[in-house]
């Protein structure tokens, strides 16, 4: 059974640290983690930890002592990897719409370095010809995830080279001699079909004849996991069989091996948070009643960007009887969590408690309104610990010139 943190822990730590706040399991973390690793373990799987779902050193330690690597999308993710202890052996580089700098200084680390476009593949080439074997991401008209907004692999999507255009890729190899170690695609986020990672597979097994030093394939992350209470996720043990079978079978009739490359991110922390909240007004108007919260679309923002669905339990009266009630955020604009949503009777004081917050939550949270951002928290073997203090004025102030 998955490792769940229990509502009297929570309590405790909203009670501890107050609210708005942010609670992370490590034994959850570990668990999707072995997951992932029992699902994959007949190929040669290697998983990078996304980092930008949830950035924390903490948790970045965790999956290096794990011995994950990590998956960064900017300099300052791949400085805090480093932090974190991992080597750059184990850090991939991939980001969309950089400059040139960006590389060079990634080169100066010694990451892996994911390149999405052709003008800077070209400039790489010509610099570094074939002194630092790079990984291309490949953009295959795939049209997958749960949200157009999380969609990245379809063919107006600003990511990755369009595989039209593999020409100019052969051809700046040739011209320059770069050299090309991975082919790399993530089609998005919250992918539910085995078949969208398979299918992602074929065509860069397909794409690797023409890659004779080619020894990396990387799809990408984005396992789906359930968010509403009957959703299903991605199965990860039918795609880890079904890779299985795929690349053996490609082994057998072209003598190649590959290394297989997953960057997951909700996959490995999402169901790991809980973010807390408390119910500070009750409004009941003539069509609607509104539980308005100590939090708003600053602190989680997937509600309202991308239509996502968050499970809210009010954990301070776990059996009290049902009403439905509009949960809404303090954000001066429109700022709801949830419509229309069934919850035990709210009072104002009690906690209401979100789940699937640890990806994309806290990571995507701002000061929008002049609030300061919450505290995480992180649980491990029964015990709590403060991993970011809540903010101040102080931190709102600083940095301005006054
Ligand atoms: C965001 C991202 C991921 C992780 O996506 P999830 O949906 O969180 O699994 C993986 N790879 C790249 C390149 C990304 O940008």
């Amino acid at each position: 059974m998955a490792p769940t943190l229990s509502n009297e822990i929570l309590l405790k730590a909203a009670k501890e640290f107050s609210t708005p706040l942010y609670v992370y399991d490590e034994e959850r973390i570990h668990f999707q983690y072995a997951k992932l690793i029992q699902a994959f373990q007949k190929s040669d799987v290697s998983i990078f930890y996304a980092c930008k779902a949830l950035s924390n050193i903490n948790v970045l330690r965790i999956f290096r002592d794990l011995g994950a690597g990590i998956d960064c999308v900017s300099l300052n993710e791949v400085q805090f990897a480093l932090k974190a202890g991992v080597d750059p052996s184990k850090i991939i580089f991939t980001p969309n719409s950089v400059s040139f700098d960006d590389y060079t200084e990634a080169v100066s680390i010694g990451v892996n370095i994911n390149i999405d476009n052709l003008e800077i593949l070209q400039q790489f080439g010509t610099v570094y010809g074939n002194t630092y074997p790079v990984v291309v991401r490949i953009n295959p008209h795939i049209l997958a995830g749960g949200n157009i907004k999380i969609s990245t692999g379809h063919i107006d999507s600003k990511f990755g080279i369009s595989i039209d255009q593999v020409g100019q890729i052969l051809d700046i190899k040739k011209q320059t001699g770069l050299a090309i170690k991975g082919l790399h695609l993530h089609t998005g986020s919250e992918i539910k079909e085995v078949d969208v990672f398979l299918n992602g597979l074929n065509l860069l097994l397909e794409l690797s004849n023409q890659f004779e030093e080619l020894t990396v394939i990387d799809l990408g992350g984005g396992f789906k996991i359930p968010y509403k209470p009957d959703e299903k996720g991605v199965d990860i043990e039918q795609l880890g069989e079904k890779l299985f079978e795929r690349l053996d079978q490609f082994q057998h009739s072209n003598n190649r091996k590959f290394q297989i490359w997953f960057e997951p991110g909700k996959f490995l922390v999402s169901e790991a948070g809980y973010f807390l909240t408390k119910a500070n007004i009750i409004k009941e108007n003539p069509t609607r009643h509104f539980i308005g919260v100590d939090s708003g679309f600053n602190h989680l923002i997937r509600p309202m960007f991308y239509d996502a669905y968050h499970i809210i339990d009010n954990i301070s009266n776990a059996r009290g009887p049902l009403k439905t009630y509009n949960v809404v955020g303090n954000i001066c604009e429109t700022d709801t969590f949830a419509w229309d949503r069934e919850l035990p009777e709210v009072h104002a004081g009690d906690i209401l408690m979100f789940k699937n917050a640890g990806a994309y939550g806290f990571e995507m949270s701002s000061r929008f309104n002049s609030r300061t951002r919450p505290a995480e928290v992180i649980v491990a073997k029964g015990e709590m610990k403060l991993i970011r203090r809540r903010e101040t004025l102080d931190d709102l102030l600083q940095g301005q010139i006054l």
